[in-house]
């Protein structure tokens, strides 16, 4: 097929990892013959040091114009400063909104070659493959505020509504129909609520339209203690944008590094945004360490999402499989024996292509 990519590589070691996304992507296009276009576009502190601003014009058309996005990472300490008029991270917030993107989707995938890097015990850990779908243009994060007159009282506003439920717990309905067939909600419907409407609309969408996907519901304060005394109870959870906010994060937890994890946000249509959970990394950034296979695993989420191409998707997955099970290890997952370098991960992988 032909496709055109937006690369975005940001800041930090965010040109690090997507160079080598990119280098992944390049040997996919040839191995399965198809025409991948690239197009680099500025964002974050690098959209500001060029042109003054984060989210250039031409970024949203640019990004507009491709089938999917991938972003390395924004921000560092150059551009934080708290009186500057304009931020890296505005930049991120801009082109999410830009491209109405109001799902993301974080996979937890423990991998067997790293079991002794999580936190928690190995036999927690073993064989937990998880997605998480959040919702992330709604809830507390973007209901406003209002503060009394005297300032001693600030209240957020929770708002959500029947449509934007629906559309996300369609997406996780299915892509839980496409996995395990298990659906976790997670809400706090005994106290607020929005989350007795979250409760209703997803009971009501999976009776009616998913009765072969099985179905459950947590409350958020339940569930973060299940994701860690019994992850691999989980195949596919749905959440609000702030319990999704802090579950994801505890989940990422679970196969104990950063660097290793995907994300993608999805909107109805147009492209999705795919980038590595972790940030700009500003303390390794220039070192040739940074572990890219975050990256590359989003450049995965976007060959099976935008640009429907599922075996050429789980090809860079087993290619990452294959690189950890030979023993290659960038700093962050080496636990002290010898590392390779972002650049002889990325080819490895490349080169694990079949
Ligand atoms: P971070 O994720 O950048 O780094 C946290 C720690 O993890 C650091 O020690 C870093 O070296 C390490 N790390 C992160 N990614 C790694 C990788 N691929 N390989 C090896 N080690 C890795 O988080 P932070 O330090 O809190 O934030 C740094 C900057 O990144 C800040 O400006 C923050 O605002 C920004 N940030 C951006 C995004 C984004 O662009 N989506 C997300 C989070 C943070």
């Amino acid at each position: 097929m032909n496709a055109s990519i937006a690369l975005i590589p940001g800041d930090g070691i965010g040109p690090e990892v997507v160079a080598e996304a990119r280098r992944v992507l390049a040997a996919v296009a040839s191995i399965h013959g198809h025409d991948f276009a690239f197009t680099e576009l500025l964002l974050g502190g690098a959209a500001i040091d060029a042109v003054g601003t984060p989210l250039p014009p031409e970024t949203i058309a640019g990004a507009r114009a491709c089938h999917a996005v991938l972003l390395g990472a924004v921000g560092g300490p150059r551009w934080s400063d708290p009186t500057a008029p304009t931020r890296p991270e505005d930049g991120l917030l801009g082109i999410r909104r830009a491209l109405g993107l109001f799902a993301n989707v974080r996979p937890i995938t423990t991998h067997w070659q790293l079991l002794d890097a999580s936190p928690l015990r190995r036999d927690l850990v073993e064989d937990v493959d998880i997605v998480i779908y959040r919702e992330l243009t709604g809830g507390i994060y973007f209901g406003g505020s209002t503060t009394s007159d005297d300032g001693s009282t600030v209240t957020d506003h929770m708002t959500y509504s029947v449509h934007e439920i629906e559309r996300i717990v369609r997406l996780a309905a299915q892509a839980a129909r496409d996995r395990r067939g298990h659906l976790t909600s997670v809400d706090k419907a005994n106290v607020l609520a929005v989350s007795r409407l979250w409760r209703r609309t997803t009971d009501r969408i999976m009776t009616d339209e998913y009765p072969d996907v099985t179905h459950e519901t947590q409350l958020v304060d339940a569930m973060a203690m299940h994701l860690l005394s019994r992850p691999r109870d989980f195949d596919v959870i749905v959440t609000g944008n702030m319990f999704g906010d802090i579950l994801s994060d505890e989940a990422s937890m679970l196969p104990g590094s950063l660097g290793l994890l995907p994300s993608a946000s999805l909107g109805t249509d147009g492209p999705g945004l795919y980038e590595p959970i972790h940030g700009s990394a500003p303390d390794i950034a220039g070192t040739g360490t940074a572990n890219p296979l975050g990256m590359i695993l989003s450049a995965a989420m976007a060959l099976r999402h935008s640009l429907a191409l599922p075996d050429e998707a789980a090809a860079v997955e087993r290619a990452v499989d294959r690189v950890l099970a030979r023993g290659l290890r960038t700093a962050d997952i080496a636990a002290g024996s010898p590392a390779v370098s972002t650049e002889q991960m990325g080819s490895a992988v490349a080169n694990a292509l079949t």
